[in-house]
């Protein structure tokens, strides 16, 4: 690669490349100005904006190919240079998630003030782990678990009085994601049911404890359930891509009849896929009555609680045992923010740990209670968002966003070309292109694999083309006798996408589309 050294001089972190002795390399990396990287960043931040996938000519392979040497550098170079190669090498192949006609992503633009948050979080690097490393951050990480427990749980003053900043306890914990959250949960519930479950190498299923939620569920609960040595049993949906509760009844009756412990109900509240809402009151009860653990994934739907006119869409909630919600989501903060809410605090002593040398047991120390253990106090992301946006400003983002898929589900329906497979229940919908061929009359299997590849044609020249993007899905369907039919997924968050980025979008694809039914009409055997 070849670093072009053009900086200015009058900057400090010039000196890096050529510094001789130990202490001038200390001097430039940590005691030079930094106005000039920073400004350098800045320019780098406005260039990525100001582009979209669009430009990036280059397909996934050849991107990969850029990336195959690995001798890591033997002279260090100036901030700027690298810049300068990271400008050119690395940023015209990210992603712009932000961009308003990339309706496929789980992940939003972030508001303009979260990324200099991001600055006091990576600056002041406290290490929310324990008390001696992020003192007062340790406590405002408590504070806003607190705030989000009390949206979700609605307990009296006195509990949060008892419980906010008590010492043996936790509300809640930040995790690096939804994931950790769920696999915490898991622990917790297993803990509970007084099991970690069996080695792997005695025999398959044959006594672990079961965990049980929709055929629906993240892919981060066959995760945990195999590190925790537990059977996870999937149960079917109903049309509204909810858990049969028929089918979870019996599922949960033929397991208490072999005498196997349930350790854990999961409802889902937002399902990745279609952003459907078991019903999580009738879970709840359910629970209760055999005594197992109740899990609300609302890692996608959770951040709804904060928004006066859309939380109804929970109710029920307030009636697990634990529930995971992922900031980074509906919340719009950055990466890195998923957390973890106990009900009842006394759950969160089931998976403590201690460390002699730094995680005392009769600290203040978060360490005691999370999975992790060093982390970035990424708290602060939410504590800045519920104080500069509030929940009177979430409740205006939420219901914007669902005010978008509704648009869209009209947009889709207006356009026979398309077929909507689920209408939105918050801010995602899923829908299919329907090749001239087969429409207006009834699709057999046959059709239905036809119409699948299609559709994955589509999706990656959409993709490919960069002027647009929704994502895809391949499920079990019932309105096609379950049958698994590939889906074209849009995610609405963004609230920069106006209804006119909704309509060029799905006019690119009746393009797209178009060209696609030509070329396979001349080349039958491709795609
Ligand atoms: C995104 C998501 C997760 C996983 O969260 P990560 O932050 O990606 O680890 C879990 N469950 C649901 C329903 C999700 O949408």
């Amino acid at each position: 690669m070849n670093v072009v050294l053009n900086s200015g001089a009058d900057s400090a972190t010039d000196s890096i490349n050529e510094a001789q002795t130990p202490q001038a390399l200390i001097d430039a990396l940590f005691l030079a100005n930094t106005t000039v990287i920073r400004n350098r960043v800045d320019e780098s931040c406005r260039t990525f904006f100001e582009a979209s996938d669009a430009i990036d000519e280059m397909g996934i392979e050849g991107i990969r190919s850029k990336f195959m040497q690995c001798d890591a550098p033997t002279q260090g170079t100036t901030a700027e240079a690298y810049l300068d190669m990271f400008d050119n090498e690395v940023l015209p192949h990210c992603s712009h998630l932000a961009s308003p006609r990339y309706l496929g992503h789980m992940t939003s633009p972030l508001p303009q003030f979260l990324p200099e948050i991001g600055r006091l979080v990576q600056t002041l690097n406290q290490n929310v782990v324990k008390i001696e490393t992020s003192r007062g951050l340790a406590f405002l990480e408590r504070q806003v678990i607190g705030m989000l427990h009390r949206e979700i749980f609605g307990a009296d003053r006195q509990f949060y009085e008892n419980h906010l900043q008590a010492r043996s306890s936790a509300l809640g914990i930040f995790t690096s994601g939804g994931t950790l959250a769920n696999i915490s949960a898991l622990w917790t519930a297993m803990r509970r049911a007084g099991t970690t479950g069996t080695a792997e190498n005695s025999s398959p299923h044959a006594d672990k404890p079961v965990i049980i939620g929709s055929a629906l569920m993240h892919y981060s609960f066959d995760k945990g359930a195999q590190l925790l040595g537990a059977e996870l049993h999937k149960v079917p949906v109903n049309d509204h891509c909810q858990i049969d509760l028929d089918a979870l009844r019996e599922a949960i009756d033929k397991y208490q009849q072999a005498g196997r412990k349930i350790a854990c109900l999961v409802a889902i509240a937002g399902t990745t896929d279609y952003g459907s809402i078991d019903a999580l009151d009738k879970i709840g009860e359910i629970g209760r009555q055999i005594n197992a653990h109740v899990h609300v994934d609302a890692a996608w739907g959770g951040g709804l609680i904060l928004s006066e006119s859309n939380k109804h869409l929970l109710d029920g909630i307030a009636q697990a045992d634990t529930v995971t919600i992922d900031g980074h989501k509906q919340l719009m903060l950055p990466l890195g923010c998923g957390m973890l809410f106990f009900r009842d605090p006394a759950l969160s002593q089931l998976t403590m740990h201690h460390a002699p040398y730094a995680v005392r047991a009769t600290s203040f120390d978060q360490g005691r209670f999370t999975l992790e253990g060093s982390r970035p106090a990424t708290a602060l992301y939410l504590h800045a968002a519920l104080h500069i946006i509030g929940k009177n400003g979430y409740d205006a983002l939420f219901s914007e966003s669902l005010a978008r898929a509704r648009y869209m589900a009209q947009a889709i329906e207006a356009r026979p070309e398309f077929e909507l497979m689920t209408a939105p229940v918050m801010n995602i919908l899923t829908y299919r292109y329907i090749p001239e061929k087969y429409r207006n009359q009834h699709i057999d299997d046959a059709g239905n694999i036809e119409i699948n590849r299609f559709n994955i044609a589509l999706q990656k020249w959409q993709r490919q083309k960069g002027d647009s993007f929704v994502s895809r899905t391949f499920r079990a369907i019932n309105q096609y006798d379950n049958q698994g039919l590939t889906l074209l997924r849009a995610v609405l968050l963004n609230p920069l996408t106006t209804f006119e980025d909704i309509d060029f979008l799905l006019n690119d694809q009746l393009q797209i589309a178009h060209l696609l039914e030509n070329e396979m009409a001349g080349a039958p055997a491709t795609h």
